[in-house]
């Protein structure tokens, strides 16, 4: 049966405030996971299962899949879909309220994400598997495409954000598929992409994520000001301080923030611990 009806079937109705666009091609989907480079080794959690048709994808190929969905009205519907399935369980809760400790514990051991992020918290999801989590091998996730370009924006570009620079720092991100608006049901009114993500927290040599993080906010902290004038509001120091840092960092006092690369804001949070600012 097809999932259309299994959710007409079971009353089902979609809910606008949970991002609830599913995708029903069984090819795209198989091939969402081989992209993903999905094995029989791999423990893979899904954030949103809504009708299950991802999560039988993923579960053709990983060892075992854990699904977190936070509306129970989906709970016959992924009975049905989702039989038979052995190497499969869900979890009803609400991600975003659940400790990524409670997390870990619950896979019980090294995974990758794969996912049909809900678009209206992209972000936070992202950000707290790539930043509170050490036992994240990859990520793979389809978003909205305007996101997408921002998570592989170069330095400088328009797209190029706190997000990009956060990602970049640990990772490598790749628009890997375009997904036209109409293969979702419902139907969204943008296009998406899918965006892997190849985790590597050696890939610079950081001294401290959280000063690197903040260097990050404060760059983006407001994108018609230069570096110097960000860096005395986030941090509150004289003129002269932040000219000294931006100088060290990029030898041009009047840089914005937009147009470091990845390099600068290690060089930036080296001089915000240099300089011992408050973060
Ligand atoms: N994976 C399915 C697919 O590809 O067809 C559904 C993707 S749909 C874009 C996103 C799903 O995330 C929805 O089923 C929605 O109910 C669920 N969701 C939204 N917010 C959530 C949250 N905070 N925690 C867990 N699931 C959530």
């Amino acid at each position: 049966m097809q999932l259309k009806d299994v959710l007409i079937k079971n009353g089902f109705h979609f809910n606008k405030r949970y991002g609830q666009n599913f995708l029903t091609d069984t090819n795209l989907l198989r091939s969402i996971v081989d992209r993903a480079g999905i094995t029989s080794e791999d423990t893979v959690i899904e954030i949103g299962v809504g009708g299950g048709t991802l999560t039988r994808a993923i579960a053709e190929k990983a060892k075992r899949v854990i699904g977190f969905e936070i509306d129970r009205n989906l709970q016959p519907v992924l009975s049905e879909t989702l039989s038979g399935l052995e190497n499969v369980e869900i979890i009803f809760k609400d991600v975003m309220k659940m400790p990524t400790e409670e997390i870990e514990q619950i896979v019980g051991g090294r995974f990758s994400v794969v996912a049909n992020l809900p678009y209206y918290i992209t972000t936070p999801i992202l950000m707290k598997f790539i930043e509170e989590s050490d036992m994240v091998d990859g990520i793979t996730v389809t978003v909205q495409e305007e996101v997408a370009d921002r998570l592989c924006a170069k330095a400088g570009s328009s797209e190029y954000g706190a997000i990009t620079a956060s990602v970049d720092a640990v990772g490598d991100a790749e628009k890997i598929m375009r997904i036209d608006r109409r293969m979702f049901y419902p139907a969204p009114n943008v296009d998406s992409a899918v965006v892997k993500i190849a985790l590597n927290k050696n890939k610079h040599l950081i001294e401290d994520l959280k000063a690197y993080r903040a260097g990050v906010r404060c760059a983006f902290l407001s994108r018609r000001k230069t570096l110097v004038n960000n860096l005395m509001m986030s941090f509150k120091v004289d003129r002269s301080t932040a000219e000294d840092i931006v100088t060290a960092v990029k030898g041009d006092v009047m840089v914005r923030g937009e147009t470091l690369t990845t390099e600068d804001f290690v060089a930036l949070s080296n001089q915000i611990l240099l300089k011992n600012l408050k973060f």
